[in-house]
């Protein structure tokens, strides 16, 4: 049963949920990429391993999004995202699952291969995809396609937000933070002086901040912000804190009431570099560390920014003698399978460019394709 229901068995009458995770992941001490850096209790909680089908960190929000979803009657979900979007992937693949139709409302990226596999892996899971050049004509489009579906379905499409960050996305990472705090209880790993973890669209560090406070974990979060700060930051990360706190008292009066202010959220402002999704010099390095030291795969857009401020700052002598655990919040499970026959030319003429055009330089210092 998930920590959360363990901590606050009221929760589990009082909150829709549908399990798709396989919990708990593992912790792994990192003794090659450690010994490198010169850290001597250096981890990785590996949230790439959450399901069977497609690991990484949107499993965990899904639970409980698609939970809400599923009680609210919802037939069809929309949700955002960039071209290559991970939580798109997802909830395509875990919509299909739980029986309801998706659509992807996404804007355009710097090319990379894993934007080809998983508009593939998408176009598999049958989501419904588009595709706009700014926010503005998404939005617009958004409202045309809500429309269109009621006209066909009946029924309005249930609006996921982007990175499925909303107080119900990050209960799944206030679970995961009590899931962490029995693992250490039982000795699998002392406790974490820090946690480093991508900052997107903040729903995961979020959750695994109000998780660790309500855990009385006294494990630091180090969120890195890897997103455009439209989505990432502060402010952001306070009001989701409260509205994600205000909605577990409210249901259980045995949570407790946290705090976070602007001031506290920690977040690491260096290693965004230039744009989303276009990778850094660092952060490209980080993943090829991982991979060869560790075996473990990294992308370059979240999870290889964030590894390189965990980096950097061990060789700035901030990590001595200290225990670090980086989230892994990337899926590792492989489809290249499945998307193997298929043609990208069955894609909407839209998505074509990826196929066609190069990916972005730093991207071919990674092995995986
Ligand atoms: C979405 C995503 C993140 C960011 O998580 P948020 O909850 O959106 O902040 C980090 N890593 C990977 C691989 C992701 O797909």
């Amino acid at each position: 049963m998930h920590a959360l229901f363990q901590n606050y068995p009221r929760l589990k009458d009082r909150l829709d949920h549908i399990p798709l995770a396989d919990l708990p992941t593992p912790i792994e001490k990192l003794d090659r990429l450690g010994r490198e850096l010169g850290l001597s209790s250096l981890y990785v909680k590996r949230d790439d391993l959450t399901s069977e089908a497609y690991g990484g960190n949107k499993v965990r929000k899904l639970e409980f999004v698609f939970g809400d979803a599923l009680a609210r009657g919802a037939r069809e979900v929309l949700t955002f995202g960039y071209a290559g979007s991970n939580h798109g992937l997802a909830t395509a693949i875990y919509a299909r699952k739980v029986g309801l139709t998706s659509i992807s409302m996404l804007l355009p990226q710097p090319n990379a291969h894993y934007v080809r596999r998983n508009l593939l892996m998408s176009y598999h899971a049958e989501a419904e995809l588009h595709q706009h050049r700014t926010f503005g004509l998404l939005k617009v489009a958004t409202a045309y396609q809500m429309i269109r579906h009621k006209v066909i379905t009946g029924k309005f499409p249930q609006m996921i937000p982007p990175g499925g960050s909303s107080p119900l996305g990050a209960i799944g990472f206030v679970n995961a933070a009590l899931e962490l705090k029995q693992q250490v209880d039982a000795g699998i790993v002392p406790e974490p002086d820090y946690i480093y973890v991508a900052l997107g669209s903040m729903g995961t560090a979020v959750g695994l901040i109000l998780g660790a406070l309500a855990g009385r974990l006294k494990s630091r979060v180090i969120p890195v912000r890897v997103g455009p700060e439209a989505f990432a930051n502060a402010r952001g990360m306070v009001k989701l804190f409260h509205d994600t706190n205000n909605l577990l008292s409210s249901l259980d009066e045995s949570f407790p009431k946290c705090r976070l202010s602007e001031s506290d959220t920690g977040i690491r402002q260096s290693f965004f570099g230039k744009e989303y999704a276009l990778f850094t010099e660092e952060g490209a390095n980080a993943v090829k560390r991982m991979i060869d030291l560790e075996g473990i795969k990294l992308d370059g857009t979240y999870t290889g920014k964030t590894l390189a401020a965990l980096i950097a700052d061990s060789k700035e002598g901030r990590l001595k003698d200290k225990t670090v655990l980086f989230w892994n919040t990337y899926n590792s499970r492989d489809f290249s399978k499945p998307i193997a026959p298929i043609d990208y030319r069955s894609l909407p003429t839209c998505f074509h460019r990826y196929f066609e055009e190069e990916v972005q330089p730093l991207d071919r210092l990674f092995t995986q394709r």
